[in-house]
């Protein structure tokens, strides 16, 4: 029948179609007498929440019934991809309800950052992007670490309030949420449900120990984030594992870096100079020269320059040219959801290409 099927544990319409989306169940759970969707299956049986990914037009509709709340609001963004995992917009939605930020993949950052000067860069950043946090962490949710540090804060700010979790896709927030399950409940069957008025979204709740919740929203794609741009195979090539090992290239100006074939970064003028790139270590750069680049981009995308594969590159996006005049030593060339280049001098010029609609920025390093 044309009839609608919901899911027994939050509400949400049944798709069988898209299994990282809201609503699926597989087709064969349809046969059952009580139908749940894949989110609450995961939550009752394991405990673990699953991230599923909504379109902006829903995800304003949560945002804004969150500002409709009284609430503490937990956001939490990638470290490594900071400014292409912020979510914009969130202050505004926030209203008075206060905010802890979150910075989640500390793991992956070198040992050499210090903690501290993160944390104060973090704080820094997020009140030029128009939010003051009440307190910011470092975690690392796939490690475990600080997430007891983390937790008690949100108990503390929460003041017997309920908690709203979000975050973008791929920051970890799924994981991040599934430690502090572990952290705050039992076995007990978690599943509780809750709607937005005048929307069909729902959301999961996690119930805290004094009859609040602690409740998933589920992710916003981010557009502007490379991952959106690489196959779904690769995203291991980009996406760190391991804690990342800093690349030092002495650079003749007229020089250039490719970064498989996602992005490239030219050393235009300045003498003989050294950089540092921060990105995943199974990320192939390939050095040649800048007068020769375009040509080779043209020849080997797609092969010795990959990601993106082969049988992408009919809908991968140009790589759009940024130049910069480096202005202050020790300047970071980032390249959203990819890593960073570390300029040590100031006044040398460089290019950074990337695929386009996604950011390059330039910051104080970071090291
Ligand atoms: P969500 O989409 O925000 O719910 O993100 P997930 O929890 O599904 O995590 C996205 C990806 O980031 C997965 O590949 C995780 O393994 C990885 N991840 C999550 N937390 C961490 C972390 O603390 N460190 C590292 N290195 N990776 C993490």
């Amino acid at each position: 029948s044309d009839e609608q099927i919901v899911c027994t544990g939050c509400g949400v319409k049944i798709q069988t179609e898209e299994p990282e989306h809201l609503g699926y169940a597989p087709l064969s759970s349809l046969e059952k007498e009580v139908v749940v969707c894949q989110r609450c299956f995961r939550l009752k049986h394991y405990n673990e929440v699953q991230d599923v990914s909504l379109t902006d037009d829903d995800f304003l509709k949560i945002l804004n019934g969150i500002g409709q709340k009284d609430a503490l609001i937990v956001k939490i963004v990638d470290i490594f991809d900071f400014n292409g995992s912020w979510l914009p917009g969130i202050q505004r939605f926030a209203g008075k309800n206060p905010v802890i930020l979150i910075g989640n993949k500390a793991d992956l950052v070198p040992k050499s950052v210090k903690q501290n000067k993160l944390i104060d860069w973090m704080k820094k950043e997020s009140k030029d992007l128009g939010l003051i946090p009440k307190d910011v962490f470092l975690v690392s949710a796939s490690k475990g670490k600080n997430i007891r540090d983390a937790a008690a804060a949100i108990d503390e700010y929460r003041n017997g309030k309920d908690v709203y979790v979000v975050g973008c896709t791929n920051v970890g927030k799924s994981t991040f949420i599934n430690r502090i399950i572990k952290e705050v409940t039992g076995e007990n069957d978690i599943i509780t449900t809750s709607h937005f008025p005048g929307t069909t979204l729902d959301i999961i709740e996690v119930p805290l120990d004094d009859g609040k919740f602690l409740i998933d929203t589920p992710g916003i794609i981010n557009h502007h984030q490379m991952a959106h741009y690489v196959d779904k195979r690769d995203l291991k090539i980009i996406t760190p594992k391991k804690e990342i090992k800093p690349k030092i290239y002495q650079l003749n100006e007229g020089q250039t870096l490719f970064f498989g074939g996602l992005a490239r970064f030219d050393y235009v003028s300045g003498g003989r100079r050294s950089f540092t790139c921060y990105l995943s270590n199974e990320l192939n750069i390939h050095r040649t020269k800048l007068e020769n680049a375009e040509e080779l981009y043209q020849k080997h995308v797609g092969e010795m320059l990959t990601p993106p594969r082969q049988e992408q590159l009919e809908e991968f996006p140009e790589l759009v040219r940024h130049e910069f005049t480096i202005k202050e030593p020790k300047t970071d060339v980032v390249f959203s959801g990819l890593g960073w280049m570390t300029v040590n001098d100031a006044g040398v010029k460089v290019a950074a290409y990337v695929p386009k609609g996604v950011q390059v920025m330039l910051r104080k390093s970071l090291i």
